[in-house]
């Protein structure tokens, strides 16, 4: 049987792609995918080539929050043959015309279906068993042609299974951001989060307490509670807290196809994710 964890070294890189970052969380819906979005796109804006990996194959965000309908995206002739041998590489329209200065590849599973999944042009649900993801996933990573790049951003799937340890275990990542709300009832699932990245030996640089506040008239309101993110911070020796408020504008950015930082580059927001980048 196949170990659980490798048990000696890490695995290799991508061909081109300096730093593999992970965006992870251990539930759905806490604003994993938009603080990857967001992520890349201060990464480009600080100056960096970024690419960006959905790998939430059952969820996939990427399709609607970067325009990916504008981007091209190429069959490669010398994988293409055969089930799942997808290979793309697009150019986003939010990164183009000199907003951001950089290429976007983007690789949104949503978009490409291997032959015997019951899915219907993308449109249809993600029937596929662990096996057939963690193959997928691990096809579309090391198959694709990311070119030259600073920066891969991986939108993890949420949670601590066989797809986050399938894609740990075949390239090195130099960083992991793990996502979360301030909830007393995610710390459990954010420590299971954390503690797998340690045993995987991928340095858990920041947490991310999405949703923290907001703020009406000056006065900030907590609605989920607070501490849960200085709690972990504390508790694990995390090196970075970032807090993002819940926003409005920061969802109709994405549900837009362009993302809150490049619409609204100089917002207090826009500042956090800034803080998020540095830390990576
Ligand atoms: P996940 O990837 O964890 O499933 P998403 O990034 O898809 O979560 O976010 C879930 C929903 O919450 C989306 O509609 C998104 O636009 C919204 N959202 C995420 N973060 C915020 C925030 N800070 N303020 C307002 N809406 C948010």
């Amino acid at each position: 049987p196949q170990p659980l964890l490798p048990d000696s070294g890490r695995p290799g890189g991508l061909r081109g792609v300096r730093h593999i970052i992970a965006v992870s969380s251990c539930k759905g819906g806490v604003g994993k995918s938009t603080v990857s979005v967001n992520l890349a796109y201060t990464l480009a804006q600080m100056g960096a080539k970024v690419g960006i990996f959905d790998a939430d194959v059952y969820g996939p965000s990427l399709p609607l929050m970067v325009s990916p309908e504008k981007a091209i995206l190429e069959m490669n002739p010398e994988t293409k043959a055969g089930a799942g041998q997808a290979c793309s590489r697009g150019s986003g329209e939010c990164g183009a015309g000199g907003v951001l200065g950089v290429a976007w590849q983007v690789a949104a599973a949503a978009v490409i279906w291997p032959a015997g999944c019951q899915a219907t042009s993308g449109k249809g649900a993600a029937i596929m068993r662990g096996p057939m993801v963690s193959g997928l996933i691990q096809q579309m990573l090391t198959t694709t042609d990311w070119g030259e790049l600073d920066y891969l951003v991986v939108d993890f799937p949420p949670g601590t299974g066989d797809i986050q340890l399938t894609m740990c275990q075949t390239v090195s990542f130099s960083a992991a951001v793990v996502v979360t709300t301030p909830q007393k009832l995610a710390f459990v699932d954010v420590a299971k989060g954390i503690r797998m990245f340690a045993k995987l030996l991928v340095p858990c640089v920041a947490v991310v307490e999405n949703m923290a506040f907001f703020e009406v008239d000056g006065v900030r309101h907590h609605p989920f509670g607070q501490g849960s993110g200085d709690r972990i911070q504390r508790d694990f020796g995390l090196p970075n807290l970032v807090r993002f408020p819940i926003v409005p504008d920061l969802s109709a950015a994405g549900d837009g196809g362009r993302p809150l930082v490049v619409s609204q580059p100089t917002c207090p927001t826009a500042a956090a994710f800034m803080e998020l980048g540095a830390a990576v």
